[in-house]
């Protein structure tokens, strides 16, 4: 169940810090991996591509800005949302971290729910099937918190990859997605599974569905989308 797991990294060497991170985004429900330096982070990324970066400016082999634009000049990584995490208050200091790729930054000290809130808001503006928010379309509501879905309020039966699948259909509303797309986004790419297996999984989704099938459209010589239309 790991792979599927958001995670976010944070980058960050002084353990108070660190823990305090983890402990708060942990309660959130996301899962963490954290390192304590920029060349432990990059190691990671080479095995793993988490959701989402909390990184420390000053760290103690090179500085979190120098790990910034390495990240941000790796095509596989130049969407990857960065927070940089900095203890620099200084205006000339946030603009050079936003002219290096960072999506935001939180100065320290900061609170766990201001950071929470940060992370959250992030993901939902850059992988909203992360954002662990409780997803409505219809009749149909999917809670992240529990990985239920309900159809007016009687919880369904679902797979594992059909919530998968749905989840992110329901955080991408009214979005044609190709097959090769779904399976990028919803399986990740280190698997290895072919399109046609995205409907064999549409089908199933339709059926557990039931009288709310209708939501999941087929876009000819396209792919699918969750639309109420
Ligand atoms: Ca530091």
């Amino acid at each position: 169940m790991s792979s599927d797991q958001t995670t976010i990294l944070i980058v960050e060497d002084e353990p108070a810090i660190s823990e305090l991170v983890s402990f708060t985004l942990r309660a959130a429900g996301w899962s963490t991996q954290a390192v304590g330096d920029t060349a432990q982070a990059w190691a990671y990324l080479q095995k793993r591509t988490p959701q989402l970066i909390l990184l420390d400016w000053m760290l103690p082999d090179q500085s979190g800005l120098r790990l910034l634009s390495k990240i941000r000049s790796d095509r596989n990584f130049n969407e990857l949302p960065v927070i940089m995490l900095t203890a620099k208050s200084m205006e000339e200091d946030k603009i050079a971290g936003l002219d290096h790729g960072a999506d935001d930054y939180i100065t320290k000290p900061f609170s766990p729910r201001e950071l929470a809130a940060r992370v959250k808001a992030m993901l939902r503006r850059k992988s909203p099937e992360h954002a662990q928010s409780t997803l409505t379309v219809a009749n149909v509501r999917l809670e992240p918190s529990s990985c239920t879905v309900k159809i007016d309020e009687q919880k369904i039966d679902i797979g594992h990859a059909e919530y998968k699948l749905l989840k992110f259909l329901m955080a991408h509303p009214e979005r044609v997605f190709s097959r090769g797309q779904l399976l990028d986004k919803v399986w990740g790419d280190h698997v290895v599974i072919e399109e046609r297996t995205v409907d064999v999984h549409v089908l199933r989704l339709r059926k557990v569905l039931k009288q709310a099938e209708g939501l999941i459209k087929t876009v000819r010589s396209v792919g699918y989308m969750l639309s109420e239309k």
